[in-house]
């Protein structure tokens, strides 16, 4: 099976208990059967997910749903079957900020230059830099907030929990209400208020929602400051009509991340 089988670490190993997710998991390249499931159009993007990890993460932990593992890592972990399976080329268009006009992104070479493949992009790994984990911070009121990341479990119930809410709301009052989600999405994140592990998920969301100011500040900053897993960031992208080097992009996911064609 040379060339069929690889190794890979997931950027969030250290939130699990599992030693097997702490450590290398070996992937079995894509095939036939799996492109099948990707071209189903009738099966949720978390299904196909689920169902990869445990067919082609060779030593999955039978008892570990998929659905548990944190956001960046189910990510990273499609991104790196991708890679085994087809390499690392990937086709995208964009647009040049400069002139507007489209060209074809990451084809593997430029004037004979590879000008950026999937294994450019840059993975942030948690725990790298001795931060702990889950997440302890102090907010200016003295509240002592711990803290961890979503998970797939986590994104599903808040979407669900986002319809329910809206649902019951009379369309004018849709308007008014804002986002239903904003606050829940944060309390999902809470582990424990104040070392209270007891604390429950709807006096939570009462916390999240009395935060003012500085307290609100602390608590997303700490948020935003984590970086785990793949950063789809892609940067100087050369434009084929005018030679403009663009600057830092989202990098799109098109049809061919999957679906790759033969370079
Ligand atoms: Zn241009």
């Amino acid at each position: 099976m040379a060339g069929y089988e690889g190794t890979t670490r997931l950027p969030c190993a250290v939130c699990y208990d599992d030693p097997v997710l702490n450590g290398d998991l070996q992937l079995l390249a894509l095939g036939t059967g799996e492109m099948k499931i990707f071209s189903a159009t009738n099966m949720e993007a978390q299904a196909k997910l689920n169902r990869l990890a445990r067919s082609n993460v060779i030593n999955w932990p039978t008892d570990f749903n998929p659905m548990d593992l944190k956001i960046p890592d189910r990510f990273a972990l499609l991104l790196d079957l991708r890679v085994l399976s087809w390499g690392p080329e990937y086709e995208f268009f964009y647009k040049c900020s400069d002139c507007d006009k489209k060209t074809i992104g990451l084809r593997p070479f430029v004037d004979d230059r590879t000008i950026f493949t999937l294994r450019d992009l840059e993975k942030d790994v948690l725990g790298t830099d001795d931060a702990r984990y889950p997440f302890i911070t102090e907010l200016p009121n003295g509240k002592v907030v711990e803290w961890g990341l979503l998970s797939g479990s986590d994104d599903q119930a808040i979407r669900k929990y986002g319809e329910q809410s809206l649902r019951r709301l009379k369309p004018q009052q849709r308007t008014q209400e804002g986002d239903p989600e904003y606050s829940y999405r944060t309390a999902r994140r809470i582990i424990s208020l104040d070392q209270d592990s007891e604390v429950s998920l709807d006096e939570k969301v009462e916390f999240v929602e009395s935060l003012r100011g500085m307290d609100e500040l602390t608590l997303r900053s700490a948020f935003e400051d984590v970086r785990a897993g793949y950063r789809l960031i892609v940067d100087g992208l050369p434009c084929e009509h005018c030679g403009w080097l663009n600057g830092p992009m989202r990098l799109p996911i098109s049809d061919r991340f999957f679906r790759p064609r033969p370079v």
